[in-house]
């Protein structure tokens, strides 16, 4: 996705695509942080497009049949689905020093087990997308995820490389593969969705989900609701669980973690209003976590608070994101 807010792509010959401000965009980066190298280049849209090239240039993950379901398991009004990408040290791989390290080792050691105790309260599940090399050097957090029987645990990449910028599909294939090898081996289940790092999507990038066998892929932001998505015209048998940049602590709170602008009472009203219309129109709420951005204290009191409140509706069905996308697969009159 592009980030016409703070980005001039008009200003040179190609656009960089896959691009949320959230995780580790370059645009979301601060000085001290690492940057991702230039993404893939693709053919820009111009004025001298035909139509046939604005239609291709815009095909490879489109929105197709939407898959709210009439009614959610026993008459629920919403699908609730809590997701955190636990992207911890990998955010800081151009610039491995100790201070931004520590920044990112934060999310591991004290903001995890705080998401972990906050959901045991409240007796919900989670989604955690974690990516492989992450697990490697926090080996502790799968166990601690996996005691609750609960949660999920879905791919994130290898060291959260950025996709895009791969340019090699071999290459990619290949990272993609090993990543989905390493958490079957660390959780002993086969991962069933995947979130692009930095919703980081290159030209193949679709094809290398679809055909690693996924269930789900949650990196796309084209609707507020389930729905199959669409490649090249035809329908491609994996559901989209969006994700929202308005549903994401990134764009508020930033990477660094070391200040509390906007109010984190401001953004709790958000989230808010974000649920209080899923509610009603009866879809989906899905929000995006970082723990070393959202697990910080003054945050975490506010998603605390969320949770709450969300409790507070009747006919409410937290689910992880494995579930929803099982629930919505399935055929129905
Ligand atoms: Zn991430």
């Amino acid at each position: 996705m592009q980030s016409s807010r703070r980005r001039h792509s008009c200003l040179v010959p190609v656009v960089l695509i896959g691009l949320l401000p959230g995780c580790s965009s370059p645009s979301a980066q601060p000085a001290q942080s690492s940057r991702q190298p230039p993404a893939a280049a693709v053919n820009p849209i111009t004025v001298d497009s035909t139509e046939e090239q604005i239609r291709q240039a815009v095909a490879t993950a489109r929105v197709g049949r939407k898959l709210t379901p009439k009614t959610w398991p026993n008459g629920a009004r919403v699908a609730v689905c809590l997701s955190f990408d636990v992207d911890n040290e990998l955010l800081q791989r151009a610039n491995p020093l100790p201070v931004p390290l520590s920044v990112g080792e934060y999310g591991a050691t004290t903001s995890v087990p705080r998401i972990l105790d906050l959901l045991d309260r409240h007796q919900v599940p989670a989604t955690f997308f974690i990516p492989a090399m992450g697990v490697m050097l926090h080996p502790e957090m799968v166990p601690a995820i996996l005691a609750r029987r609960r949660h999920e645990i879905g791919v994130h990449g290898w060291v959260h490389e950025f996709w895009p910028s791969i340019g090699d599909t071999a290459k990619e294939q290949r990272l993609l593969a090993q990543s989905i090898e390493y958490l079957t081996k660390a959780t002993g289940k086969r991962p069933a969705g995947v979130r692009a790092p930095s919703s980081g999507f290159g030209p193949q990038t679709f094809d290398l989900i679809r055909k690693a066998g996924f269930l789900y892929d949650s990196s796309l932001l084209a609707a507020d609701e389930p729905y199959e998505i669409v490649s090249k015209g035809q329908p491609s048998g994996v559901i989209e669980l969006p994700i929202s940049e308005v549903g994401n602590d990134y764009v508020y709170y930033g990477e660094t973690a070391n200040g509390s602008l906007p109010s984190p009472d401001a953004v709790f009203e958000i989230y808010k209003a974000e649920f209080d219309l899923a509610f009603q129109e009866r879809t989906m709420f899905i929000l995006t976590q970082h723990p070393h951005v959202g697990g910080r204290r003054s945050r975490i009191v506010q998603l605390d608070r969320l949770i709450t409140y969300i409790k507070s509706k009747r006919d409410i069905w937290f689910a992880t994101m494995e579930q929803v996308a099982n629930y919505v697969k399935q055929p129905r009159s």
